[in-house]
C-alpha cells in the first residue's frame, strides 16, 4: 500500500497545507518519523538534507503545538531548533511558515553576522516557534532577550555539521538552558562518536530513524589511485587537475587547514579554485558555492562533512588528495560525481601512511582500485627503505596476490556491459 499523509492523523489545517503544496507521498523518513513524533517520543534521526526531514520534524511540531492553546510569552518559545548555518536556519523557517501558514504559530529565525535589533523585537512579540544558529541565541541568551524555560520540543538539525563548525559547546549550553522534561530530536547525516555521545547525554529512549543509505553507482565511475609520496603530491595534483577531460573537481583533504592550504596552491599555479570547510565564514561559503555551481571555480577544495550534499552536474572528478580514514567516507566522496547518469571520474593520492585506508576501502567497495604508473611514483616506492630495498616491486607482487578472485574497477575500462548497474549501498 501506499504511505499517504492520511494516516498521520495532522491537524487540518497542515493537510490543507500540504495539499497546496501538492505533497502525496510522504517520503521514508517522514512515514517513520512523523507517528514517533506526533506521540511525543525523542528522535534520533540519521538522515541528510534532501531526504524530505524538514517536514518530517516540522509536521509533526506544528500539529502538537497547534492543540496547545496556551497563550504565548515574550521572549519564551515552546519549541527551538537549532541549526548549523543561517541558510539552513532561514530554510527551516520558511518551511515551517509554509506548512503552518493556515495555524495561528508565529516563528522567529535567529542568526548571526546581522544586528540583532529586528530578531529581538520579534521576540519580544512574542513566538511559539525559534529557529536559530547556536551563537547568536546563546548572545541572546545571555542578554536574556530570550529564556529557553518553556521549550517543550528542542530539535537539533545536522548536529554532525553544528560539531564541525566549533558549535558544540554552545549547543550543549542551550541544551541546559531548556527543561529537563522535553521531547528532543536530533539529525545527523554521519554518527561520528562525539555526536553519539551529545545524542546520548541528551535524548531519552530516542527511536533511531536512519535512512543515511548513500547511493553511488560505482560502475559509472573509474577510479584509479596514484601511489605517490607526500610531498610530491602537489605537483601531482597541478598535472591532473590540466588534464581537458576534466571540467570540474572536488578536491578532497582531511583537515580544514590541509583544504586551504591546497586551494592557495592551485590558485597560485593559475586555476580557479576556492576552499569550502566549516572555518570559513558563512558568506565566504556562500561564495564558494554559488561560484563552483555557475561554473566560475573550477576546482572546489574540500573537507568531507562541509562537501556533503553538493549536488553539481558538472563534477567530472573527485580527487581525494588524502584517502579518508573511515572508507565509508570515500564512497560519500565519489559519490559527488557521476550524478544524473554521467560518467565520472575518481583519483586518489594515496601516500604510504593511506596504503591502510585504501585497503579498507578496497574490502567495502569490493574492488580493486587500479593503479596508474606515474614519473612520481618512483620516489616514493623505490627509495631503499631499511630492509626494504625492492619495496615497490614487493608491494606489486603481492597486490597481484591479494587481488586473485577479485571484482577489478570496472568502469577503469576493464570490461563489462555499461547497462549493467552496480550500486553500493552504506
Ligand atoms: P528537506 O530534506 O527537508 O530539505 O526536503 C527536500 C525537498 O523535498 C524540499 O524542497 C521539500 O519541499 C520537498 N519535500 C519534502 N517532503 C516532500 C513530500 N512528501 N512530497 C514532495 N516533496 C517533498
Amino acid at each position: 500500500m501506499t504511505p499517504s499523509f492520511d494516516m498521520f492523523g495532522l491537524a487540518e489545517p497542515l493537510r490543507r497545507a500540504l495539499n497546496a503544496e501538492n505533497y502525496q507521498t510522504p517520503t521514508p523518513i517522514q512515514v517513520q518519523a512523523i507517528p514517533i513524533l506526533t506521540e511525543g517520543k525523542d528522535l534520533l534521526g540519521v538522515a541528510e538534507t534532501g531526504s524530505g526531514k524538514t517536514a518530517a520534524f516540522a509536521l509533526p511540531l506544528l500539529h502538537n503545538l497547534s492543540g496547545d492553546t496556551s497563550p504565548r510569552k515574550p521572549g519564551m518559545p515552546r519549541a527551538l531548533i537549532l541549526a548549523p548555518t543561517r541558510e539552513l536556519a532561514g530554510q527551516i523557517a520558511d518551511r515551517i511558515n509554509v506548512y503552518g501558514r493556515h495555524l495561528k504559530l508565529r516563528t522567529a529565525v535567529i542568526f548571526g553576522g546581522v544586528g540583532q535589533g529586528q530578531q529581538v523585537k520579534a521576540l519580544r512579540a512574542g513566538v511559539d516557534i525559534v529557529v536559530a544558529t547556536p551563537g547568536r541565541l546563546l548572545d541572546l541568551c545571555n542578554q536574556r532577550h530570550i529564556r529557553l524555560s518553556e521549550v517543550q520540543t528542542l530539535i537539533l538539525d545536522e548536529a554532525d555539521r553544528m560539531l564541525d563548525m566549533g558549535f558544540i559547546h554552545d549547543v550543549r549550553r542551550i541544551v541546559g538552558f531548556c527543561p529537563k522534561e522535553r521531547q528532543t530530536l536530533l539529525f545527523s547525516a554521519t554518527m561520528p562518536p562525539s555526536i553519539a555521545k551529545l545524542a546520548h547525554d541528551i535524548l531519552r529512549n530516542p527511536v533511531r530513524v536512519d535512512i543515511s543509505r548513500a547511493k553511488v553507482a560505482v560502475d559509472r565511475i573509474a577510479q584509479r589511485v596514484y601511489f605517490v609520496g607526500a610531498r610530491d603530491k602537489r605537483t601531482l595534483l597541478t598535472q591532473l587537475v590540466t588534464d581537458p577531460a576534466l571540467s570540474q573537481a572536488v578536491v578532497f583533504t582531511r583537515t580544514k587547514r590541509g583544504a586551504d592550504r591546497v586551494c592557495r596552491h592551485l590558485v597560485e599555479a593559475g586555476l580557479t579554485a576556492a576552499a569550502l570547510h566549516g572555518n570559513k565564514a558563512q558568506n565566504a561559503r556562500v561564495r564558494a558555492l554559488d561560484g563552483f555551481r555557475s561554473g566560475r571555480v573550477q576546482i572546489l577544495v574540500a573537507t568531507d562533512i562541509a562537501a556533503r550534499g553538493i549536488d553539481v552536474p558538472g563534477i567530472s572528478h573527485v580527487i581525494n588528495y588524502e584517502l579518508p580514514n573511515e572508507p565509508e567516507s570515500y564512497v560519500h566522496r565519489i559519490g559527488r560525481t557521476a550524478r544524473a547518469g554521467a560518467q565520472g571520474t575518481a583519483l586518489s593520492l594515496c601516500d604510504n601512511s593511506e596504503r591502510p585506508y585504501l585497503k579498507a576501502i578496497e574490502r567495502l567497495m569490493r574492488v580493486d582500485v587500479s593503479v596508474v604508473e606515474h614519473t612520481l611514483a618512483e620516489r616514493e616506492d623505490t627509495s631503499p627503505r631499511p630492509g626494504n630495498r625492492n619495496g615497490a616491486k614487493r608491494h606489486a607482487a603481492k597486490k597481484r596476490r591479494t587481488n586473485r578472485g577479485r571484482r577489478p574497477n570496472r568502469a577503469a575500462g576493464k570490461s563489462r556491459g555499461a547497462n549493467q548497474q552496480q550500486e553500493v549501498r552504506l
